[in-house]
């Protein structure tokens, strides 16, 4: 996509009111050295994805940074684009010439309304104007232009202090080729790398808390998720499958385009039941999960699996079990929460949106036929015993050819 060169939607008139626009920038990008422009297109793709509806949206790439134009106010902008993976901060900016009395102008009315909004009353605001000039164009410098900028905004309102370390209220303007940009507030993006840059991996997503949260920090990294769910109707009832639905389409707010893959289980899981030591049967329901998977992963083009696992969290989750588990699985099986305390997966689980879901009130496939006492040091040649009396390969193609796929968005 060529998004650096989309033309204007109107010419810029000289002195008309100032356009809103959003600034956006990314820092780890940049260290990428020659990969770095594939990760700054990707990075503008991601952003027009999340962005997509919005009218007269143009996406431009600015020296180091990328520029969104649009024809709403950028303060409209920032919540979705502030879940762009790539993103380390956004700034609602208005968009200038390099006219210093338009510059002053703009600055004096953005000033006026912050004081009136953030600062009412009559006491003193630390204050302070940072200047990035980025271009040859703009003949005064950062710090002249700075200067002039703060004693005409000192002059023009008595309440401001000059305070250049932390000050409470900022007013930066990048200067660039393009026009000067004016703000006032640094919203923090998710940081991490643009999704679809690092390649795919298929998620393992059960309806739990960790699952959704091993996700969303796989795709921090760079890596396009899918998700695959195993459900075990009528064991377990259609309020997983929503609850599932749910937890999908909130991950998909932080991706162009997410799919979950719902296995139908019940037959893979009655044949453990009639066939293993129910001791073994999670373990076994786990590595069958794994062999899915890795199935559905190569199909679709995926180089990993995911799962919310973490060391000791629950009796099934020893390092015995793990790599049995694990054994099972052709492909890498990345678990990003393996150091994590509940506590921590519970707050990341918050802030990303996805523990109301986690925590509605669903049964999870697993405790379908569970024994009393699951085995917590399993051993491969017992599972391997068990599994010698199943049909797995049947069982594993059925399952994955039964498998339903359902997209979000739901329309490209
Ligand atoms: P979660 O909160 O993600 O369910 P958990 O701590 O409850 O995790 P388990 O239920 O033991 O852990 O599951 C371990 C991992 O196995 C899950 O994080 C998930 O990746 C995968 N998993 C378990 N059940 C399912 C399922 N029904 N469908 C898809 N994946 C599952
Ligand atoms: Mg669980």
């Amino acid at each position: 996509m060529e998004a650096s060169e989309a033309p204007l939607a109107r010419p810029r008139q000289p002195d008309t009111a100032c356009r809103s626009a959003l600034v956006v920038r990314y820092d780890e990008i940049g260290l990428k050295g020659g990969n770095r422009s594939m990760f700054e297109r990707r990075l503008l793709e991601n952003l027009r994805a999340a962005l997509r509806g919005t009218p007269g949206l143009e996406l431009h790439r600015i020296r180091g940074r990328a520029l969104v134009r649009a024809a709403v106010p950028a303060e409209e902008l920032t919540a979705p684009a502030a879940r762009v993976f790539g993103v380390s901060s956004l700034s609602p900016a208005r968009e200038l010439g390099h006219d210093l009395e338009e510059i002053e102008a703009a600055a004096t009315t953005l000033v006026e309304e912050l004081l009136e909004r953030r600062f009412p009353g009559a006491g003193e605001v630390p204050f302070r104007v940072t200047v990035n000039r980025a271009t040859p164009r703009f003949r005064r410098s950062s710090m002249e232009t700075e200067r002039l900028l703060g004693a005409r905004l000192l002059e023009r309102f008595p309440r401001l202090r000059v305070r250049l370390k932390e000050p409470a209220l900022q007013v930066e303007l990048d200067i660039r080729d393009e026009g000067a940009f004016l703000f006032a507030d640094r919203i923090p993006g998710p940081g991490g790398l643009p999704v679809g840059s690092l390649g795919r991996a298929l998620c393992l997503l059960s309806g739990g808390i960790d699952s959704p949260v091993a996700a969303w920090l796989t795709m921090k990294r760079g890596v396009r998720v899918e998700f695959v769910s195993f459900y075990s109707f009528p064991y377990v009832g259609p309020q997983l499958k929503e609850k599932l639905q749910r937890l999908a389409e909130r991950l998909a707010g932080w991706q162009p385009v997410s799919v979950l893959h719902v296995v139908p289980f019940t037959d893979y899981q009655v044949a453990i039941r009639d066939h293993a030591d129910p001791r073994y049967r999670t373990v076994l329901y786990r590595r069958a999960m794994q062999r899915i998977a890795s199935r559905i992963a190569r199909r679709r083009k995926a180089q990993a699996l995911v799962t919310g696992e973490s060391i000791g969290q629950v009796a099934s989750q020893t390092l015995e079990n793990l790599a049995l588990i694990e054994e099972a699985s052709s492909l890498p099986v990345l678990r990003p929460l393996v150091t994590y305390d509940k506590r921590e997966t519970v707050e990341l689980a918050r802030r990303i949106g996805t523990f109301e879901i986690s925590n509605l009130p669903a049964p999870d496939c697993c405790t379908v036929f569970q024994p009393e006492r699951p085995v917590i040091h399993g051993r491969l040649e017992e599972a391997l015993e068990a599994e010698s009396r199943l049909d797995l390969q049947a069982l594993t193609e059925d399952a994955v050819r039964r498998t339903e796929r359902i997209r979000f968005p739901e329309s490209p």
